[in-house]
């Protein structure tokens, strides 16, 4: 059995969604297909979940948003006209959004959570409305019935454990199962949605419940590259990555798979395959335990900005026991966790994702800082890129750090910060942002433009 997931430009428009059938049809075992809500169209068009956060928006604000249901509507329903499906299904939807639209505005988080699904809620209905109009034996069935259970707020949305067993009834269904992606239900009944992209991990989690044999995530790219096609002009595609190369390469900016999916496909050792929609023939990236990682050391190279260091200093810093784990201690009161702790013996800096800080959060740490632990100095540095080489075999390969510093240097960028790990599959080079795009293409150009060929 398959889990197949389809992201938003897969499901964007009639005529993908026409691909998405064919895909399904082609293969009886692909037993469940994971749906987004419809993306973009082109590349200056607004995703269905976009919309949805605008109309949620004004809503909570206490703002006239008919508009702005009206423009998520019209995409639903130029699909379903497009797919000659009758009005039933549009009326379903529309009913749908003005009952959550009245819903309960107490918690905005909440709220907002509550419409943000509704893109793949509603999708997953209108999809599965098309299987069955051409014939095909397909049922939706969303996250509450089937038990997709997910913790309580304030924490980051996860999934419980204990849904697990109730998920693998999915694969007693007759028929194709149609679920929507992206969120899941507290035990007692509350929606809550992943963070952005998490119908990835929907998918992940529905392939564990059932003990697939491959999760296929289906996309509008033919395969992972060694480097985003955005800065690199048509860089190379990777046939095979390893759970911890993915992982790697997610976690620095590599969009085409969230990085919080693989986690439940990797417990139970299922492989994944990217795919393309638009060219489901090609191969694809799969993602798997171990591979054969011949001779190349490094598989891919993934950049992200968006990155504050906090700098702490304290003369004899290195034999004051504790002091590390009260410096975090203050980042953890704070919920605000760590990426890159890169140290000296009198300092120490803390590499943190800018989303989580607020000017507030910032103040109070410092102040903490300086009283509690009476460092010497202590401030924010923002602006910060992280580069990240990442291969399993980096690890056996001699000089593959000078490799890359050459390689900076010849782009005459200064390196901030480096971090390798002590399981050596990533090597980590922190640069200030507007180095970023030189880095990185430093680093194809060392690593890759020689020698193109498929990793
Ligand atoms: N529709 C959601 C988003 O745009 C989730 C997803 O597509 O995976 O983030």
């Amino acid at each position: 059995m398959k889990v197949c997931k389809f992201g938003g430009t897969s499901v964007a428009t009639a005529k993908q969604i026409k691909k998405v059938a064919a895909i399904l049809q082609a293969d009886p075992s692909r037993k469940i297909a994971v749906v987004s809500a419809p993306g973009k169209r082109h590349s200056d068009d607004t995703k269905v979940t976009d919309l949805l956060i605008i109309l949620a928006e004004r809503t909570l604000m206490g703002q006239d948003a008919e508009e702005q249901l009206q423009s998520v509507l019209t995409r639903y329903r130029d699909i379903a006209a497009d797919l000659a499906l009758g009005n039933d299904v549009l009326s379903l939807i529309e009913e749908d959004l003005r009952s959550r639209l009245d819903g309960d505005m107490e918690d905005p988080v909440l709220f907002m959570d509550t419409l943000k699904a509704s893109g793949e809620d509603n999708n997953a209905k209108l999809i599965a409305a098309y299987l069955q109009s051409i014939g095909t034996e397909a049922v939706y069935i969303s996250p509450l019935e089937a038990g997709l259970l997910v913790n309580e707020r304030p924490k980051r949305v996860q999934a419980l454990p204990e849904g697990e067993a109730l998920l693998a009834r999915l694969a007693d269904q007759p028929g194709i199962v149609v679920f929507p992606g992206f969120f899941g239900f507290t035990q007692d009944g509350t929606l809550r949605t992943f963070n952005r992209g998490g119908s990835d991990i929907t998918g992940s989690l529905l392939a564990a419940a059932i003990g697939a044999d491959l999760y296929e995530n289906f996309t509008d790219v033919d395969s992972v590259f060694v480097a985003n096609p955005a800065v690199i002009d048509k860089p190379c595609g990777i046939h095979t990555l390893t759970y911890r190369e993915m992982r790697e390469l997610s976690y620095a900016g590599f969009s085409v798979f969230h990085d919080e999916a693989l986690r439940p496909a990797f417990l139970k050792s299922i492989p994944v395959c990217i795919k393309n929609t638009n060219n489901p023939e090609a191969p694809g990236t799969m993602i798997v335990k171990e591979r054969d990682c011949g001779t190349r050391p490094v598989v891919g190279i993934a950049a992200d900005d968006g990155f504050t260091t906090l700098f702490v200093d304290k003369y004899l810093m290195n034999i004051e026991i504790g002091f590390g784990r009260r410096l975090l201690q203050i980042l953890e009161d704070e919920e605000i966790p760590f990426e890159h702790t890169p140290s000296g013996i009198d300092n120490m800096s803390v590499i943190i994702r800018e989303s989580f800080l607020t000017p507030e959060a910032e103040a109070r740490i410092l102040e903490r800082v300086m009283e509690e632990l009476e460092a010497d100095d202590a401030y924010f540095r923002k602006g910060y890129s992280m580069v990240v080489l990442v291969g399993e075999r980096m690890r056996d390969t001699v000089g593959l750090t000078a490799r890359a510093a050459d390689a900076i240097r010849k782009a005459g960028v200064s390196i901030q910060m480096i971090n390798q790990g002590s399981t050596e599959v990533s090597l980590v080079f922190g640069v200030h942002k507007q180095d970023e795009t030189g880095v990185l293409r430093a680093l194809y150009e060392e690593f890759f433009a020689s020698e193109a060929v498929h990793t």
